[in-house]
């Protein structure tokens, strides 16, 4: 977090969003410190949010698994949902200083419901280490009153993808949490946590040790969900 390569970061995601139509903005928390997000309206005032974290924990270590998986495929989410039209509207968002104590998405949420933002927002994804795995399995983690919420994103895995999809509660621990705390309804989806990386938050972090085939099942999955709920 506030790092030159953090800003260049946040300046590549802006551009992208901005290439693919999006209405970019930017929150900053600290002196050189952004999330910046992407909005395309639908026709109803209403949102489908997908979130994952841009920073990682420091420069000594990488951040392969968590969470360039993560923030990658939010920008190929962003690419593919671009090419059509939605009832409801899309924000695409790129979380900073998760690794701080989720201080983006505090910082987000705090902000969106004062101005009557977060509580359009019908639905949200994180995506938080998606691409370490040698099972199948992907964690679907929310708070007790989404439950059923997850239930029905297993249904998803399981009609979509080749997943082995298992659903974990309480949530804690990333981007997902200030969301659920406030009543949005939501996911994150994980790489399954008992058989996560053994690099997690370690130098060893590097893209050569990802499960690509892996990743793209969770995007295909998150992809499914998004436009059931985009369009519903
Ligand atoms: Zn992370």
């Amino acid at each position: 977090m506030g790092s030159n390569g953090n800003r260049e970061t946040v300046n590549y995601i802006s551009e992208f969003l901005k290439n693919y139509g999006y209405e970019v903005k930017r929150g900053c928390f600290k002196k050189g410190v952004c999330n910046t997000w992407g909005i395309k309206e639908g026709e109803v005032d209403e949102f489908v949010l997908i979130e994952a974290h841009l920073d990682s924990v420091g420069a000594v270590r990488a951040g392969a698994d968590d969470n360039a998986s993560g923030a990658s495929a939010l920008l190929e989410m962003a690419r593919l949902l671009s090419e059509q039209s939605y009832k409801r509207g899309i924000i695409i968002f790129a979380t900073n200083g998760e690794e701080d104590g989720l201080l983006g998405s505090k910082y987000f949420v705090k902000k969106a419901e004062k101005s009557g933002l977060l509580s359009k927002i019908s639905f949200f994804i994180n995506m938080d280490m998606i691409s370490w795995n040698k099972n199948g399995i992907v964690d679907i983690e929310t708070n007790r009153e989404f439950e059923g919420l997850a239930r029905w994103m297993s249904s998803i895995a399981n009609r979509y993808t080749n997943l082995r999809p298992e659903i974990t509660m309480p949530a804690w621990g990333s981007d997902h949490v200030p969301f659920l705390k406030k009543g949005v309804p939501g996911v994150l989806t994980i790489e399954h946590w008992k058989t996560k990386s053994p690099c997690y938050h370690q130098p060893c972090d590097k893209f050569d040790t990802l499960n690509i085939p892996y990743l793209l099942e969770i995007i295909k999955l998150n992809m499914a969900a998004s436009l059931h709920k985009l369009n519903e």
